[in-house]
């Protein structure tokens, strides 16, 4: 296997993008398996009730998700415009049903689901106040001027194609389309919620996580330190340790920053893989590293785990691009809690001594 093969270097990035597309076309897939097994079914009692007219309406729609199958396999621009078509679709579908079954069997109420859909697209926190009040107020008259023509038709107009059935079937109609209403409802809200709570983790990791290595961000680290200063207390605290990766600049220029980037990936996998769940290591910056140990961990302790961190990453082969194979070492200062000091005066001993670490000759651990 060829390097390229085994390596990913954005691995981070690339799922996100697949993953949501993959929620997309998923989750429209099972809609779409779902909404064409319920036309399927309505042939009986539409062939049993209204022979004439919902049948053939039912026919195109059963064709309109037969061939939505091939679109959904196209791009996510794809994806977007068959949503509304769908929309369309059941609403066309539900204007006939009133049409021909007539007001009393309740078909007008799926338009209250209908609308649940909308908001959901178009009342989004992404949009200005102005614009929600603007849509919503579409959305209402929309919804509203729908219902009244549907009511006004099918009450003083004469519709050719009306067939309305028995009261039995109308009350059994009516019941269903109730439910058929509410269960609408409360599943946009949950698709809804769901869609929020995907963002929302999405967002948080971006906030907290740095893209290429996956390990905390700087406003993440800051956000531990301030954390572990609080647990710390004269019998025990916190440490750090302030890693740099020694001579990076060569390893750009001499095999790309793409390739550097592999190096500073390999390393954060490094550190994920060895370092104890009580140690946390984070990206301070460009080619920097910090790592934070909670006060379980004594300051002996942690520079034996530093120590460990070092022979590791100096003996770990980097495999770049075309099978390229080098090796890099890491210099590293560290600093102890002390009682009284500031965080930023701990994480300045810390570069001091790895200011210290590089004069003396770098691969080395000053602490
Ligand atoms: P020293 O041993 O003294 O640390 O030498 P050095 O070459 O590592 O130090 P220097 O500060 O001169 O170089 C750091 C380099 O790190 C320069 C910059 O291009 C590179 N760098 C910073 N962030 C990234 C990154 O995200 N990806 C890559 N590939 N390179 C980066
Ligand atoms: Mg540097
Ligand atoms: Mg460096």
């Amino acid at each position: 296997m060829t390097a390229e093969k085994t390596r990913d270097p954005y691995p981070f990035e690339k799922s996100f993008d697949q993953k949501s597309l993959e929620f997309d076309q998923r989750q429209y897939m099972k809609n779409n398996t779902i909404l064409l097994g319920i036309h399927v079914l309505l042939i009986i009692p539409y062939l049993f009730l209204s022979p004439k007219h919902m049948t053939v309406v039912n026919i195109f729609s059963i064709l309109f998700y037969v061939l939505g199958f091939g679109l959904l396999k196209k791009s996510r621009r794809f994806i977007v415009i068959y949503s509304y078509m769908i929309l369309a679709e059941i609403l066309l579908h539900d204007i006939f049903c009133v049409l021909i079954f007539g007001w009393k069997c309740g078909f007008q109420l799926w338009i209250i689901s209908l609308v649940c859909t909308y908001i959901k697209d178009y009342i989004t926190p992404e949009r200005s106040e102005h614009e929600r009040n603007v849509y919503a107020a579409i959305i209402v008259i929309t919804g509203f001027l729908t219902f009244t023509a549907l009511y006004l038709i099918t009450e003083y107009v004469n519709i050719p194609i009306q067939d309305p059935p028995s009261d039995k079937v109308t009350t059994a109609f009516v019941l269903m389309n109730a439910f058929i209403t509410f269960s609408g409802i409360v599943a946009f809200t949950g698709i809804y919620t769901r869609q929020m709570e995907y963002k929302y983790t999405e967002l948080h990791q971006q906030a907290d996580f740095d893209q290429l290595t996956g390990l905390g961000n700087r406003y993440y680290m800051n956000d531990l330190l301030r954390e572990e200063e609080k647990n710390s207390d004269s019998v025990s605290g916190y440490s750090v340790a302030m890693i740099d990766i020694d001579h990076f600049k060569a390893v750009n220029d001499t095999y790309g920053h793409h390739n550097g980037d592999i190096v500073l990936k390999d390393i954060a996998d490094i550190m994920s893989e060895i370092l104890p769940v009580n140690v946390s290591p984070g990206r301070w910056g460009g080619e920097e590293f910090l790592i934070v140990s909670d006060r379980d961990i004594t300051y002996p302790e942690f520079q034996a785990i530093l120590e460990d961190l070092r022979n590791r990453v100096s003996s770990h082969i980097f495999i770049l691009e075309n099978n390229v194979n080098i090796h890099c070492t890491i210099s590293i200062g560290a600093a102890g809690y002390e009682e009284g000091h500031s965080i930023q005066e701990i994480i300045k001993k810390a570069d001091d001594n790895l200011y210290e670490a590089k004069r003396t000759g770098r691969n080395r651990l000053v602490a």
